[in-house]
């Protein structure tokens, strides 16, 4: 790849209004397969001229990590990646997904359901289907005609009523090309609201990138088969969609996705520029051997990453 690396850089391209973001779960500290999602994604913005923004996805609590919000911003800022505007915590925006269930459910394209697991299960079994393990099925629809005497417990999106049954997604990914999901088949009518009050984060996702602008989002492509839900979400509820990128994985040797839930050991940061070289080389940029300090790698990097993306 050639990136003018010794001219100086060029003038970056008029934003047209691009907003980017990285939206971590504080679940732990980041990881060497987190960094390349936001470098990705800080690059994109820094090549489009456009602004960058972090946003803390803090609204599962059971699964948050005290003080890996806080942890997660120092170890952005130690790689240069600093937000345009001050971060946001999705736990203080509540009423903004309240308001959008309300939204649904006044359209009537929200639900209440009051299946347990377990009744899904059944209701899978009772229709021939063997569950597999690790495999989640789809809701079979069994609470969209009424509660049949169930407690309420989780609010569903009303998927085939919205789509009139054409459930399949046809998007364009801007790394992976053509992409298409027939959401019905593989997810079902899906969570907006769980079980335990806890709002779902397809739901909070797409309210949040849409009050906060949010043209381009650029993320791991563990994401890319929930980017159908969320595109059905936005008509919706009337939002404008994003383009999206979805950024290579770091598998650990047994191909397994690097997480913090297979204990991928946080980032170490006593050599930032080396960190940092190893997540824009898994994105298929160049080696920033002429650049020995962290602000002159990442300029390289963007304009290495204009050539590609733009
Ligand atoms: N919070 C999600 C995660 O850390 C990312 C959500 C997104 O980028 O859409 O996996």
């Amino acid at each position: 790849m050639h990136c003018d690396d010794n001219t100086p850089s060029s003038p970056a391209p008029a934003s047209g209004g691009y907003v980017g973001r990285f939206a971590p779960s504080p679940t732990g500290l980041l990881h060497a397969g987190s960094l390349v999602a936001a470098l990705a994604s800080w690059l994109d913005a820094r090549a489009h001229g456009g602004r960058w923004l972090v946003r803390i996805e803090d609204i599962d609590p059971p699964r948050c990590q005290t003080g890996a919000d806080a942890g997660i911003l120092r170890q952005l800022a130690a790689c240069g990646l600093l937000p345009d505007e001050a971060p946001v915590w999705q736990s203080q925006r509540h009423t903004h997904y309240e308001h959008a269930l309300q939204q649904l459910k006044t359209a009537q394209l929200a639900y209440a359901c009051g299946c347990t697991r377990k009744d899904i299960e059944a209701e899978w079994t009772r229709m021939g289907l063997v569950p597999e393990r690790h495999v989640e099925r789809p809701y079979p629809g069994t609470c969209r005609r009424g509660l049949h005497g169930k407690t309420a417990r989780a609010w569903r999106f009303a998927l085939a009523r919205f789509t009139e049954g054409q459930s399949v997604v046809h998007w364009h990914d801007r790394r992976l090309g053509a992409q298409q999901q027939d959401v019905i088949c593989s997810v079902g009518d899906f969570v907006l609201r769980r079980a335990d009050g806890l709002w779902a984060y397809q739901l909070a996702v797409v309210v949040d990138d849409a009050l906060q602008g949010v043209t381009h989002v650029v993320r791991g492509e563990d994401l890319t088969d929930n980017t159908p839900r969320q595109l059905l979400l936005q008509q919706a509820l009337g939002l404008a969609a994003p383009l999206y990128l979805h950024t290579p994985l770091v598998r650990m040797a047994d191909g397994e996705k690097l997480s913090k839930q297979h204990g991928a050991p946080a980032l170490d940061l006593s050599d930032p520029l080396a960190a940092l070289s190893a997540a824009a080389s898994h994105l298929g940029l160049p080696h920033a051997a002429a650049h020995d300090n962290l602000a002159d790698a990442l300029q390289f990097w963007v304009r290495c990453w204009r050539h590609t993306y733009n």
